[in-house]
């Protein structure tokens, strides 16, 4: 009965958000990407280029002079917190500070004021396009396949990841753990909250780790949202269940329920309510930081891009991913932070991103939204320049580093400008993914890509002291690509 409820509710959701569509042009567009992606300074970035009239030439609205004003407007839903878009923008611009990243799901809406760019539709359009960003974790995504997951499956499967060099060493604590614990023993609430614990302890490590390793679900507990010490979340997977069926008032049983409760307070509604609903989405990927850590990352990275992009294309057969199937028509792969790198790399960042979202793609078995990819910055935070080395022109980016980062021994006080030669990507992008033999803890490709993380550009202001928007590479790509075509 549930899922029959469920299912009618979207449906009906769906019905009335495509009839008001009809009166007021809207497009939502989700923003996701794994914490720390970018997902925060992208938003920031896009709606303060669009208010401001940033420099976008790969626009085309804006570069034919057809956009009006673009303005904030109240968002149409009132239970999702809005997106907190005028702090962000007085952190990056007043304090030249990165934002507070996204911690939980958010919502903002952009009207954008257009002239049609053919008579005909001039005639009929209203020449409004309101865009609903809904930004929300990609770890709360990384959730839905668990919906067609028994307690069974999750259990094995974690052991399973679990085992994997990149993570052997990572989760040895848990594992071990779990070793000692009972399944079949009696429920107890102490050993769940320490089976919990251990276990969330060994995702956050994954993601905290140098190896930059991607996020296993259950996503709330890196993510947990307004959820954070919440008895839905004292769950984890058991060793050794095999095909047994739980024995009532089992610690077994007691796990199976939660995590089944899980699936149905806590992934379903996120869904239903955001997901199906979405028009357009941008995945935003920390590559830079993947490329930095080696191949193991990478193919973790490659992992996580496949699951991401599955989710936006469940299983077939149900009524409910037949009718969010047809929603979603385009798909934005984004690599942010291309502003490490010299001009020169970023193709080669993109055709990373490309090789990346084409394996995942295929991987997904993915079709009905067209899937680009961009190497982009949200915010460039660097200029380019040339150092003479003995005979030797090279190429730098200059720009502030972060009060305390460090390169060869020499830690930088955030307020002197360095100019630094980040190294080059390996022309042969294979090289990057390469994790031929066992050991997946191999060196980076290019010891010598240097990754230092800078300030927010200083912005420059004109004569009249009004300040110019936010420097960028590549964003008005990815407005083409996401929201070009309805304001043509
Ligand atoms: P979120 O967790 O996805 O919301 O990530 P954020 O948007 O907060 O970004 C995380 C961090 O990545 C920021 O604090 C910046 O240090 C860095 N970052 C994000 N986007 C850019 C970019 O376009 N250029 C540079 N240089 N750094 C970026």
């Amino acid at each position: 009965l549930t899922t029959f409820t469920d299912e009618a509710r979207i449906a009906l959701d769906t019905l009335s958000g495509r009839a008001t569509g009809l009166f007021s042009p809207s497009l939502r567009l989700g923003v996701t990407g794994l914490s720390r992606a970018g997902k925060t300074v992208f938003i920031s970035a896009f709606v303060h280029n669009l208010i401001h009239g940033g420099r976008l030439p790969l626009f085309e609205a804006q570069k034919s002079g057809r956009i009006a004003r673009a303005f904030l407007e109240h968002q149409p839903d009132d239970a999702v917190p809005r997106f907190q878009y005028e702090d962000h923008i007085a952190a990056l611009v007043n304090d030249r500070a990165w934002p507070d990243s996204t911690r939980a799901i958010s919502e903002l809406r952009l009207t954008i004021e257009y002239e049609s760019a053919s008579g005909w539709s001039r005639m009929f359009s209203s020449g409004k396009l309101s865009v609903d960003i809904v930004d929300y974790p990609g770890e709360w995504l990384l959730d839905l396949p668990l919906l067609g997951k028994s307690f069974a499956d999750f259990s094995r499967e974690a052991f399973e990841m679990a085992v994997l060099p990149v993570r052997e060493d990572l989760s040895q604590a848990w594992r071990a753990l779990s070793a000692e614990i009972d399944p079949n023993a009696d429920a107890d609430e102490m050993t769940a909250r320490r089976l919990a614990e251990s276990f969330a302890a060994y995702l956050k490590a994954c993601k905290l780790d140098e190896r930059a390793l991607s996020t296993l679900p259950p996503g709330r507990f890196l993510m947990p949202g307004d959820l954070e010490g919440s008895p839905a979340l004292t769950f984890a997977p058991l060793a050794g269940l095999g095909d047994r069926r739980p024995r009532p008032g089992s610690l077994h049983a007691m796990m199976d329920r939660r995590y089944e409760a899980y699936k149905t307070h806590v992934v379903k509604p996120f869904f239903r309510e955001h997901i199906t609903r979405l028009d357009r989405q941008i995945v935003l990927i920390d590559a830079m930081q993947a490329l930095n850590a080696g191949p193991g990352a990478m193919a973790d990275l490659e992992r996580a891009v496949t699951e991401i992009l599955s989710c936006f294309r469940p299983g077939r057969g149900s009524f409910l991913t037949d009718l969010f199937s047809r929603r979603i028509d385009r798909i934005l792969v984004a690599a942010t932070k291309a502003d490490h790198l010299h001009h020169e790399s970023h193709d080669r960042l993109q055709a990373v991103v490309r090789r990346l979202a084409d394996r995942a793609v295929a991987r997904a078995n993915f079709t009905g939204a067209d899937v680009d990819v961009v190497a982009m910055a949200a915010v460039r935070a660097t200029r380019e320049g040339t150092v003479k080395q003995g005979r030797e022109t090279l190429p730098v980016i200059i720009g502030t580093p972060i009060a305390g980062e460090k390169i060869n021994g020499e830690e930088f006080d955030g307020k002197t400008e360095t100019a630094i030669f980040p190294g080059d990507l390996p022309e042969k992008i294979e090289a990057v993914f390469d994790i031929s033999g066992s050991d997946h803890r191999q060196d980076p490709v290019d010891p010598a890509i240097r990754f230092v993380r800078f300030r927010p550009p200083k912005l420059e202001r004109t004569a009249e002291g009004v300040t110019l928007s936010l420097p960028h590479i590549r964003l008005d790509r990815a407005l083409q690509f996401l929201i070009g075509d309805h304001l043509a």
